[in-house]
């Protein structure tokens, strides 16, 4: 999608502070951090929003948690705990039309959400 942001990141057109990558996802800092940790994680493919994840993309949709986990077990908070979020659409307040999820952690968390 050549106007989304987030393909954009992944395809190093705009400038992120990347902390992981493969064939399939990149993790970037969030801009505006909601905590110690805030690594956001894409798939390099264009998925606008949760309701559009086809079953073939179903594999790297799972990839997003199992690299949330591996950033987690890096900088140690894997057993302190973190949270993934992917919000959907305006009730969940979805900002970028190109999934991701949201990986936050270094500090205790409120439930419930706001
Ligand atoms: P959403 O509300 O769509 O779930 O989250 C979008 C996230 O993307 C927000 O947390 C916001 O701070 C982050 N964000 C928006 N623009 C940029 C950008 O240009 N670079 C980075 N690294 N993060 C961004
Ligand atoms: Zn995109």
């Amino acid at each position: 999608m050549s106007d989304c942001l987030f393909c954009k990141i992944a395809a190093g057109e705009i400038p992120a502070e990347k902390v992981y990558e493969d064939d399939d996802v990149i993790a970037f800092n969030d801009i505006n951090p909601q905590a110690p940790t805030h690594v956001l994680i894409i798939p390099k493919s264009h998925i606008a929003t949760t309701n559009d994840i086809a079953p073939e993309d179903e594999k790297v949709v799972g990839k997003l948690l199992t690299t949330a986990a591996k950033i987690a077990k890096d900088r140690g908070i894997d057993a302190s705990g973190y949270r993934s979020v992917m919000n959907c659409n305006a009730d969940a307040g979805q900002m970028v039309f190109h999934v991701h999820l949201h990986m936050l952690g270094g500090r205790k968390m409120s439930w419930p959400p706001g």
